[in-house]
């Protein structure tokens, strides 16, 4: 598996002695089926989260230091679990600790505390994290990772989308905002309101909001203006016929445009 298509393990400490080790630890076990992200910051580490939730990447497991100068392991959670819901949730805590831990489990729904120090970690960290990890990926569907259109079912301007990218044979998944939670989700990460619709979300994390379909189809990689002023010869349409006379043209040394208002 790619590594930016694997499921992940977020740590965050902000020791950056007990963080190098939990890294060490982690991806000394799971670094085959998983990405494994850290850092010290509890705010960088809610911002790179929303950065990662837009590019559609999941995480699968959280965990946390309790005692942070930004603000504590429970309350990180608890706002990492609004942007990953799904995620399994450790608190990494302190011998005396223990009592916020116990409180924790009940407000945010903790999966499990972890004392520190957890060596050995074949038998005080993987046993644990393996039983999580092995709940979690029960419930785990990959996510779609390719364009996404939300919009309105009878929304013309959606269909003129879709049919576009159909047509030309480009993969996307279809959100209709009435129906499908993930499209309004995506509009609240994105800021957007439906009156923006139809929005193309892609891979990358970037968006368009009520494209043309010339804007999209640029991104698609697909060239919608001329390069040059000047050709041999010109043909619309790009059904066989059209198709079939552009690779002639081509292979004669005709410099050849070939025009097609649809999809070839
Ligand atoms: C329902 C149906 C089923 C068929 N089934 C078969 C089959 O099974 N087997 C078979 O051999 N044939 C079949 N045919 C026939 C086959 O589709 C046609 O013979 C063939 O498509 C004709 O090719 P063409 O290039 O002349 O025109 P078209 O395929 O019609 O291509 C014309 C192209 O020009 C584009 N265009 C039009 N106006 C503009 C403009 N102003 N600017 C830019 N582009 C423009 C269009 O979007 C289109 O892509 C079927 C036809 C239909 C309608």
């Amino acid at each position: 598996m790619a590594d930016e298509r694997k499921p992940i393990i977020f740590s965050i400490d902000d020791d950056p002695q007990v963080l190098r080790s939990l890294r060490r630890d982690l991806r000394g076990e799971y670094r085959r089926d998983y990405r494994i992200i850290s850092t010290e910051s509890a705010k960088e580490g809610l911002e790179a989260l929303v950065e990662l939730k837009k590019k559609g990447e999941v995480v699968a497991l959280f965990i946390s230091d309790q005692r942070m100068p930004e603000m504590l392991g429970v309350e990180f959670l608890e706002r990492a679990k609004e942007i990953f819901p799904k995620a399994k949730r450790v608190l990494l805590t302190a011998y005396s600790d223990t009592d916020a831990a116990i409180k924790a489990i009940n407000e945010v729904q903790l999966d499990y505390y972890l004392m520190k120090p957890w060596d050995p970690p074949t038998e005080k960290l993987y046993p644990i994290l393996n039983d999580l990890l092995e709940e979690w990926q029960v419930d785990y569907r990959p996510v779609f990772r390719g364009i996404k259109i939300a919009g309105y079912q009878y929304s013309p301007k959606s269909h003129n989308l879709k049919d576009f990218l159909a047509g030309n044979l480009v993969p996307y998944q279809w959100l209709d905002i009435e129906q499908n939670d993930e499209a309004e989700n995506l509009l609240q990460l994105h800021q957007l309101d439906r009156k923006q619709l139809p929005a193309v979300f892609f891979e990358d994390g970037s968006i368009l909001s009520n494209p043309s379909v010339q804007e999209v189809a640029t991104r698609v990689g697909l060239q919608p203006k001329a390069q040059s002023d000047l050709y041999d010869v010109v043909i619309i349409g790009a059904g066989p016929a059209g198709l079939a006379a552009a690779v002639y043209g081509g292979s004669e040394g005709l410099k050849t445009l070939l025009i097609e208002k649809r999809a070839p």
